[in-house]
């Protein structure tokens, strides 16, 4: 058999968990060949809100993990020539039981290092341009949230890596078999130490019985953005409702929770159905991106649902407020995600590891969790 080539780390898929765990490696000195099958990034982590959101991870490991991955958000940022803005994020309350919730979450014990406060209405309207302070009781500010574009920073981590020594990079390469040491792609057989399997929502084709067995399953998500705000308007801090206290685990151990998702079933039970809750960032250009809603399966149809994105809007305008509101574009991506886990790991054989599940939080957690692989041994 002829071999295209020989590597210390081989990863299959260039979205951002394949990008990270590439990066991780070629900063240990190891050689490494990462292969995608598209021309260029077009999966998740290209299609998202761009947000790495530590305020939404629980206190302890996956908090220390999202603050790792802003470090080197930022990092990779000016090295590879990307914009990445630290606007932070403002959780809304739009009534007292909101507002309890996050204040149960600053009461939190477990949480150290969050530099968090509550922002009353004037704060909110002299701080967040971008917030309907007229229609809100106040707000969670926290300062360590980081906006990035995924359709920027993706392209721009892919240059970069290409250039690092030792990092071959090929696109247009779909894998269809591993058979260590030989990984078998359209682009030839290589040989590797050991295999990084991040095929994101692609579970069909390698080692797809050790994906189904794992209950990992799909999620589809509708999302848009705005044209660029005019005269340079910023949103301030990226902006969620109270919706989004029921989606992220730092909210999970919060006492007043299940009143307020109790409340949400009966006076919203269309967004509980379909998932909704609701986010709106600004890219350095400044397009706002709104969204989203979740939806679970294998195979989803490719249709975006306009009475969904009404729904969306509907809440947003509960909240946010902004001077375009038009539609620039609108758009779909689908995640890989484990049930009840922050991600899946797996050695189906030995030298492989799969990398998936990260589900909503791949940009978030992605590079902090790529470094602790790359640390630990197979
Ligand atoms: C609408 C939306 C909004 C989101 N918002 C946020 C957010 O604001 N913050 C956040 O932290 N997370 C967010 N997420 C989640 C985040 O985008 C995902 O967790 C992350 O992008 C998953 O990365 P990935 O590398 O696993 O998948 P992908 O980006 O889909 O990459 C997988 C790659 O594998 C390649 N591939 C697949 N099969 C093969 C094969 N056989 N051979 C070669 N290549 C292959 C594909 O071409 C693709 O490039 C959002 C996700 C969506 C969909």
């Amino acid at each position: 058999m002829k071999i295209a080539g020989r590597a210390e780390i081989g990863i299959v898929g260039g979205g951002i968990v394949g990008t990270a765990l590439a990066v991780a490696f070629s900063q240990q000195g190891k050689s490494v060949v990462l292969w995608d099958r598209e021309e260029r990034p077009v999966g998740a982590s290209i299609r998202n809100f761009g947000l790495v959101w530590p305020m939404g991870q629980s206190p302890g490991k996956l908090w220390r993990r999202a603050l790792r991955s802003r470090e080197k958000w930022m990092e990779l940022s000016r090295k590879a020539g990307f914009s990445a803005t630290e606007n932070g994020s403002l959780h809304l309350a739009a009534n007292e039981l909101e507002a309890q919730v996050l204040q149960e979450f600053l009461e939190q014990p477990e949480l150290s290092g969050f530099a968090g406060e509550i922002w009353k209405s004037d704060t909110i309207r002299d701080r967040a341009p971008g917030a309907r302070h007229d229609a809100v009781i106040g707000g969670l500010f926290s300062p360590h949230e980081v906006t990035v574009d995924g359709r920027e920073a993706l392209p721009a981590l892919w240059r970069w890596l290409a250039k690092q020594e030792g990092v071959t990079l090929l696109s247009d390469a779909a894998v269809h078999q591993i058979a260590m040491p030989a990984v078998h792609t359209a682009k030839g057989t290589w040989e590797v130490d050991r295999v990084f399997v991040a095929t994101g929502a692609e579970l069909r084709i390698l080692y797809p019985d050790v994906l189904r067995a794992s209950g990992i399953t799909n999620c589809k998500l509708q999302m848009w953005r705005t044209p660029i705000q005019p005269d340079g308007w910023r949103l301030g801090p990226s902006l969620c409702g109270g919706l989004t206290l029921l989606h992220y685990g730092a909210f999970a151990h919060c006492p007043s929770l299940p009143t307020l998702r109790k409340n949400f079933g009966e006076s919203h039970p269309e967004y509980i159905a379909n998932g909704i809750h609701v986010l709106a960032s600004q890219n350095a250009q400044g397009e706002v991106v709104l969204g989203d809603t979740h939806h679970y399966g294998l195979t989803h149809d490719p249709f975006l649902h306009e009475s969904l994105d009404v729904l969306v809007r509907r809440y947003l305008e509960t909240f946010a407020v902004m001077p375009d509101t038009r539609v620039l574009e609108r758009w779909f991506g689908i995640y890989a995600k484990l049930p009840g886990a922050t991600e899946f790991i797996a050695h189906p054989e030995p030298g492989v590891t799969i990398v998936n599940g990260l589900g909503g939080n791949g940009m978030t957690l992605s590079f902090g969790l790529a470094e602790e692989l790359a640390q630990s041994n197979p």
